[in-house]
């Protein structure tokens, strides 16, 4: 799906760690639990890639773009995501959108965190972000490093 520049997803209730990854890969993913299985459609707006476990959503679709996730585990199900919309590292934009509420994050500078994050991430650490949302202060940690290697192997070997 290269040169598509605006991949945006909505995600049902029962993929919320699934929303989580696509968020740390940049991708704009609305998820909000409890919105029952008839209004999900006139919530999601046109443009939007629906993913969904639920059968009598995929049944009901009323032209709206649809993924049917097959898988349980939540890196099945982004790895099901990479491979079927055939998506590339070139599409992600990792870490540039705040996991917690979708909102893409600003860089913020170093001294500005002082008194915002405890002192040996103030000591070690260079490089800030910040959500304008819920002002969630973000930096590359040991988590940072982990996903970073995540999304490498994500992009390297296609299981599917
Ligand atoms: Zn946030």
């Amino acid at each position: 799906m290269s040169g598509e520049a605006n991949i945006r997803f909505a995600l049902e209730s029962s993929l919320g760690k699934l929303s989580k990854w696509l968020r740390i890969l940049g991708f704009d993913s609305i998820y909000v639990p409890g919105i029952p299985d008839e209004s999900f459609f006139s919530y999601v707006q046109e443009g939007r890639i629906i993913l969904t476990r639920t059968r009598k959503i995929r049944d009901q679709n009323p032209g709206h773009r649809l993924l049917f996730i097959v898988y349980n585990d939540p890196r099945d199900q982004l790895k099901q995501v990479v491979s079927d919309l055939d998506l590339e590292l070139s599409d992600t934009n990792p870490f540039s959108r705040c996991i917690r509420c979708n909102c893409s994050l600003s860089q913020i500078s170093r001294d500005k965190v002082r008194s915002l994050v405890p002192d040996y991430v103030y000591e070690t650490r260079f490089k800030f972000s910040q959500c304008p949302c819920c002002r969630g202060i973000y930096w590359p940690g040991t988590h940072y490093e982990r996903s970073i290697k995540m999304v490498r192997e994500l992009f390297t070997r296609r299981c599917f």
